[in-house]
């Protein structure tokens, strides 16, 4: 199905009926020499992976579960754009759909506060370089009905729009925008990029608590800066600049 105007994504897909998870198998293929834009992805996930080792649902021909292996030509400190640029190219796919979604600090696509998409970048760097970034996508297109956990926090595109959706249309709109905003920061561009994430997120200008391994921060959460990093002002004055690592954001 590779569509003609894609330029890198897609030269090389590997697709499965099922899998356990597409970040892992993205892995493997990256590390065994698979080429930059080489995609993965699975009708199903047994054990799709979410952020921090949580799980993320993937049901068998309801969603766009996939991986796609970059090979960027940035620093590793610079990787985390990445994940910006696939929550542009996240939100504008669905948006396309007619779907009044938001992006939500550094990698959730929700409606109405209920999460849509997510995102997963894996990075492998050494010290001076990137080897490559594995960034895994999951958007609920056709779910009708969620597991009683995540009923109450997660939707689909079926359930906004009360009709069954094209995974195919979705899953290229998404490919397109991502080359689009990663052409920007191979560009040099990548102000354009925050622009974009700027204008389409819900987190900036909120009270926030990030919760991270040992510490939890609280404050207004004001602005994002140039690698991506939340930037927040607590209630003494101080300002706390967040990396998306290891934290959750409430
Ligand atoms: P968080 O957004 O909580 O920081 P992640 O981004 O790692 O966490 O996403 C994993 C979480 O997303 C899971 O713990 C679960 O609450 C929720 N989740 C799992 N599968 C789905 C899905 N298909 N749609 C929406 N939310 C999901």
């Amino acid at each position: 199905w590779k569509d003609e105007e894609l330029k890198f994504l897609g030269n090389k897909i590997y697709y499965y009926e099922s899998i356990g998870s597409t970040n892992e198998k993205a892995k493997i293929l990256a590390v065994n020499g698979e080429p930059h834009g080489t995609l993965i992805l699975s009708e199903k996930q047994t054990m799709g992976k979410g952020r921090i080792g949580r799980k993320w649902e993937s049901p068998k021909n309801e969603g766009i579960w996939l991986s796609m292996i970059l090979r960027p030509n940035l620093s590793p400190e610079e990787a985390p754009k990445i994940t910006l640029v696939a929550a542009v190219a996240c939100a504008k796919a669905t948006r396309k759909h007619g779907i009044n979604c938001a992006i939500k600090w550094p990698n959730d696509i929700l409606y109405e506060g209920k999460k849509l998409a997510g995102i997963l970048t894996e990075i492998s760097a050494e010290i001076d370089r990137i080897n490559h970034v594995i960034v895994g996508v999951g958007i609920n297109v056709n779910t009708k009905k969620f597991s009683v956990e995540l009923e109450s926090i997660a939707t689909s595109l079926y359930l906004i729009k009360k009709e069954p959706v094209d995974r195919k249309k979705v899953l290229i709109d998404f490919l397109k925008e991502f080359e689009y905003f990663y052409s920007k920061l191979e560009k040099g561009e990548f102000q354009d990029v925050l622009k974009e994430w700027k204008a389409l997120n819900c987190t900036i200008g909120r009270n926030v608590k990030i919760i991270g391994k040992t510490k939890e921060i609280e404050g207004i959460a004001f602005d994002i800066d140039e690698l991506g990093a939340l930037l927040i002002r607590k209630n003494d004055g101080s300002v706390e600049r967040i990396l998306s690592g290891d934290v959750s954001l409430r």
